[in-house]
């Protein structure tokens, strides 16, 4: 293993400069449950000369919620205290479904959505459940804030519109009414520790017996989480029940595009993409009805 430096900034001005002033070759580390792994196994994308650990910047540790601005998870906020908190709890459960199953407790203890995002694999699992949430994240950069879609910021696998001298700051989540429900859920061979074979995440709302929106997106079947905005419109102003989610399932499974590796054959995946989403949008449904 070559030698790396190792800072620890306090501010995020401190850690833009840090990023921006290493010709590229600084690395953002939150939890470390990605990045220590590729270094350790000295992954060809990952080469840094300098990791800078952002978990003392207070920005990137909040976790906050009001009714208007909705919720705020920092870029480097633990699954553990996200699926602890009491206002995730009440306004936002569907976003337990992820938080509590990215790898164990120990995992769970270190791991971040914000690297889960920046990490940008096709099966990560927090991704698909915010682009369903509709979230959006905050970087920043040399030249200020910015903010960027959630099913914007992964453009291959490993890799994201985040620029090497930016940084993630937060993921915020808009308000949601009563009538909206949501679910996250993947299939893996094991019940434990596992890449997802394919993943689906969902929202609905609903009212007077129909659809107002949907959203979809899925894991592990693209190059990217894939955002499949039309299996989401197709639900809009339909009477809901099966014959509309069904409609969204199959376009979900015809937009996949998976590949055949030693988890599953590219068939068996795209089966899999109609069976979550159909099976998510129905759990989705029930929590948008509170039954
Ligand atoms: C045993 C084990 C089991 C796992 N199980 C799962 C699982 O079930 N589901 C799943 O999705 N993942 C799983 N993972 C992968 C990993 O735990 C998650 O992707 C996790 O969410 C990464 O978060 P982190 O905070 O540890 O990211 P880090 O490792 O710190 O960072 C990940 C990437 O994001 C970049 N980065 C981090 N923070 C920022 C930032 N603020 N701005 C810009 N770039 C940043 C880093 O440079 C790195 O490239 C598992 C990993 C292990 C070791």
């Amino acid at each position: 293993m070559k030698w790396i430096d190792f800072e620890k900034p306090k501010s995020i001005d401190e850690a833009v400069k840090l990023l921006s002033g290493s010709s590229g070759n600084a690395r953002a580390m939150a939890g470390g449950t990605d990045l220590i792994v590729m270094l350790r196994v000295g992954h060809p994308r990952v080469n840094p000369d300098v990791v800078v650990d952002v978990k003392s910047i207070p920005e990137l540790n909040e976790l906050s919620y009001d009714s208007d601005k909705g919720l705020t998870i920092g870029a480097a906020v633990e699954c553990y205290k996200i699926y602890n908190d009491e206002d995730v709890k009440k306004h936002y459960p569907a976003i337990l479904d992820s938080a509590t199953l990215i790898g164990g407790t120990q995992i769970q203890g270190r791991a971040s959505f914000g690297g889960n995002l920046c990490n940008a694999a096709p099966s990560g699992d927090a991704i698909p459940n915010l682009i369903a949430h509709r979230a959006v994240a905050t970087i920043a950069g040399p030249n200020g804030t910015r903010q960027l879609p959630v099913e914007e910021v992964c453009t291959g696998p490993g890799q994201t519109s985040i620029g090497s001298d930016e940084l993630l700051v937060s993921i915020n989540l808009p308000s949601n009414g009563q009538d909206f429900g949501a679910n996250y859920i993947r299939f893996i061979p094991r019940n434990e520790m596992d890449i997802a074979v394919a993943g689906a995440g969902v929202s609905v709302t609903v009212a007077g017996g129909k659809f107002t929106s949907g959203r979809v997106c899925l894991a592990s079947v693209a190059p990217t989480p894939l955002f499949v905005k039309e299996a989401g419109d197709t639900l809009v102003g339909k009477p809901v029940g099966e014959e509309a989610i069904q409609d969204a399932a199959n376009l979900a499974k015809e937009a996949s595009k998976p590949i055949s590796d030693m988890r599953g054959t590219a068939e068996y995946r795209k089966h899999l993409c109609e069976v979550l989403t159909r099976r998510a949008l129905n759990t989705a449904v029930e929590r948008a009805q509170g039954s």
